[in-house]
Order: C-alpha cells, then structure tokens, then sequence
C-alpha cells in the first residue's frame, strides 16, 4: 500500500473540458477578459481616430482662414513685381518690421506658434522665427507638392520642443504642419506653412477619452458580471444533475450498492493497476494483488416462495448493508445479479480477503433481518479468489472466485471456500 500514492498521481486537468461546467465556466472567464480587453482597444482606437481627424480638419481650417486674410491685407507688401508679368513673393527689407509686427498681431489669437512664407523656388521669404529667414527648404516634398498641385497638406507633429510666437520654449506640444498654396494673378506663387498649436485639444480628446473607456469598461464588466452569475448558477445546477446521474449511472437501485457494471469497471481498473505495479516492481518480492469475493444468499428462492418479492427485497437491502458494514472503506462491493455479490479487494492477498469474506458471512449470520413482524435467519456463502500472475484477465479471478462459491455451496452453504 506504501506506493499507492504513486499509482493514483492524478494527471493534471486540462484547462477546458467540454463536459465539465466548472471548465466551461473558466472558459466563459478568459474569454470575457479578452473580450473587454479587445472592446476597450477597438472603441478607443476608433474614437482616437476620429477625434484626431476631426482636430487636424479643424486646425487645417484655420490655417487656411488665417493665411488667406494675411495674403488678403498683406499681399502688396509679400509680393514683389518682376520685370515682365510675373509675380514673386519677397518682402522688401524697409517693410520687414512692419509685416513682422501685423503678423504677430494676426495670429496671436489663433493658437499659432509659427509661420513661414515661401516663395516659388522654396526660399523662406518671412517667418515669425526670423532665424530661418532667406533658408531654402530644398527636397522638403510637401512643400514641392502644394507648390505644384496647389492642394492643402496638414499633418499632426508631436514635438519634444518649440518655440512660441514670443521666443518661448515649449515642450512636449502637438502640431498641426498646414502648406496652403499662395496664388497671384491665378498662378502658384509661393506657399504658407502654418503651425497651429493643438496641444490643449489633444488633452481634452485624451481626457474624453479616458472618461468614455471608463465608462465603458463599467459597462462590459457589469454584463459580463452578470452573465457570470448566471451561467454560474446554471454551471452548478449542471454540475448537482451531472453528478446525480453519474451516481444513479453507478449504482443499484434496490440495494444503494454499486450496480454490476460499475464493479466490473472498477475490478477491471484495478486488475490492471495491479499488472503495472507488478511488472515494475518484478524482482522486488513485495507483491501487490487484488482479490474477489463472490457472495450469494443461501435458499434464498424459499424466502421468496414463501413471503413474497417484496420481504425477499428487504432482506436483500439489510444483507448489502451488513456486507457494506464489515467492508474497508475501498473494497468495492457490488450487486452481480439478483442475490449475488461481488466485492473487489484492491491491496489483499488470498489471505487478508478470506478474513474478510469470513468477517462478512459471520456479520450476515449475526442476527436474525427482521420484516414487519418476521425474523428471518439469513446466512451467506462465499467464494475467494486472488489473482496470479499467470491469469489473463481480472476475469480469471473472478471465475474461480465464482467456483469457489459452488463449492462453498456444496459443501453444505453458510461458509467460505476459495481456491
Ligand atoms: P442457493 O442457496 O443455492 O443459492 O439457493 P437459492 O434459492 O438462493 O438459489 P439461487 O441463488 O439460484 O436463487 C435465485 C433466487 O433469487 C431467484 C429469485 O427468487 C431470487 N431473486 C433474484 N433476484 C431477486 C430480487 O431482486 N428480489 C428478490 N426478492 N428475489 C430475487
Ligand atoms: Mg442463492
Ligand atoms: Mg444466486
């Protein structure tokens, strides 16, 4: 018995186990986890999307408000006649300071932290950052489209670091890049680059959307919940049925005993973890066995013919139970056919079950089973058997375990034999 522990190592249980509510539960579990988890990314990518898109149309907008009035007011002094028809944008250096200042002016209440103005060739003619002034932007390819194709380009910057119309240092801002087409006399003659701060309106999309997440997440957690609780309940009412039928599937209805085919499943079972142990442990000399007893009640067609099915049931009931009483708690005992027992002793050489069967014909013999005003005197003969190694089956076994029920039965009943 030492190395039982060894032999009944439970595998591990699988993490789902269609049949098994409490898995099916698990299952329910992870999935509604993902599924948040997958809800929250999706809807808040998606209103992130949208929010920002709506954001750079609004700053775009804008922008291009804002540049065409400047070209609107400024346009004499941005625009410098060439000889011939053509036009160019520069600004003359006695009207450098004005411009500057008017520009300032205009977009100081626009949330603008800086605009350059470019000429055809990619010149910066003017910017609020003087420092760039008179630079080419050359192979900056947004500036190349808007000045060949007069679209607007907008895009959204994160910058680390910018400086503001007063020369102050910011960090971390948002940046919405406009290019807009500045035309003259219906021709492309340079283009604005407009940076328009969206820093506080990031923060409010981010703020919204924290808020919406949140809400959110309340939302699906109180659904799920709730789903949980209930497939919870419906999981436990499954489990309560599942394990009743696996127990009325296992035993006898008249006796409480396991049923026939539950006792040779589990005979079946222990044989072979007999088997194992013995092919293991081949030159040990401790040698593990099982055993059978078969039992059956002695004349007992008379208390039948004489009394009725009915007493023959009561008395079958209290002979299971006397049986059942003197039993190891892991002997297994079943109803083999109609007054016939088998008992399964794991762990028991011929010598320990011929005890047993004994300390059972003897409980049996005990007293008189008393039905309604009757006292029965019932006895029980029993047959033994243990297992060799030379048997095929647990099969083996059990027939001889059966004839030595005949022969305990011959040799004139209430008493044990075995071979
Ligand atoms: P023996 O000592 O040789 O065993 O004699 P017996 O009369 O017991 O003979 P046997 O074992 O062949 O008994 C079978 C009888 O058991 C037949 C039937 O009347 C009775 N029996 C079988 N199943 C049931 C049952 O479920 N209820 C009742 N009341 N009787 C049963
Ligand atoms: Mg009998
Ligand atoms: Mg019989």
């Amino acid at each position: 018995m030492g190395n039982n522990t060894a032999d009944m190592q439970e595998r591990p249980a699988p993490f789902f186990d269609g049949g098994n509510p409490g898995s099916l539960l698990r299952l329910f579990s992870l999935l509604s986890v993902l599924s948040v988890v997958i809800i929250l990314l999706l809807v808040g990518y998606g209103v992130y999307r949208i929010y920002s898109h709506e954001m750079i149309r609004e700053a775009e907008q804008a922008a291009v408000a804002v540049g065409e009035a400047i070209f609107a007011q400024e346009h004499r002094v941005l625009l410098a006649d060439d000889a011939g028809d053509s036009m160019r944008i520069q600004v003359a250096r006695e009207n450098f300071a004005g411009l500057d200042e008017r520009m300032r002016n205009y977009l100081r209440p626009f949330h603008i932290f800086k605009i350059k103005v470019f000429s055809r060739d990619g010149a910066i003619a003017y910017s609020t950052d003087h420092t760039i002034i008179g630079q080419v932007d050359s192979g900056n390819a947004k500036l190349e489209r808007v000045l060949r194709s007069g679209e607007v380009i907008s895009n959204l910057e994160s910058k680390d670091e910018v400086r503001d119309l007063a020369g102050e240092q910011r960090f971390d801002a948002d940046v919405v890049e406009t290019y807009l087409p500045i035309r003259a006399a219906g021709r492309i003659v340079g283009s604005f680059e407009v940076y328009v701060d969206v820093t506080p309106t990031r923060a409010r999309i981010f703020n919204a959307l924290v808020l919406s997440a949140a809400v959110l997440f309340s939302v699906l957690v109180a659904v799920f919940a709730s789903l949980y609780v209930l497939m919870r309940k419906g999981a436990l009412e499954l489990k309560t049925a599942q394990d009743e039928l696996r127990k009325l599937a296992s035993t006898d209805v008249l006796t409480g005993l396991f049923n026939r085919r539950y006792v040779m499943t589990r005979a079946s079972e222990e044989y072979s973890r007999v088997r194992r142990e013995r092919s293991r442990r081949e030159n040990s000399g401790n040698i593990s066995n099982i055993s059978f007893i078969m039992a059956d009640l002695d004349h007992f067609k008379r208390i039948n013919d004489s009394h009725g099915h009915l007493v023959g049931d009561e008395i079958l009931r209290a002979v299971s139970a006397r049986l059942r009483s003197v039993a190891r708690n892991y002997d297994i005992i079943g109803r083999y056919g109609g007054e016939e027992f088998l008992i399964v002793l794991p762990n028991s050489d011929l010598k320990d079950a011929k005890l047993a069967a004994e300390r059972m014909r003897r409980e049996v013999e005990s007293a008189p089973v008393n039905v309604g005003a009757n006292a029965f005197k019932v006895t029980v003969s029993l047959g033994v058997a243990c297992s060799v190694p030379g048997d095929a089956d647990e099969f083996a076994a059990i027939a001889r375990a059966d004839q030595a029920l005949y022969k305990a039965k011959a040799e004139g009943r209430n008493r044990m034999a075995w071979i």
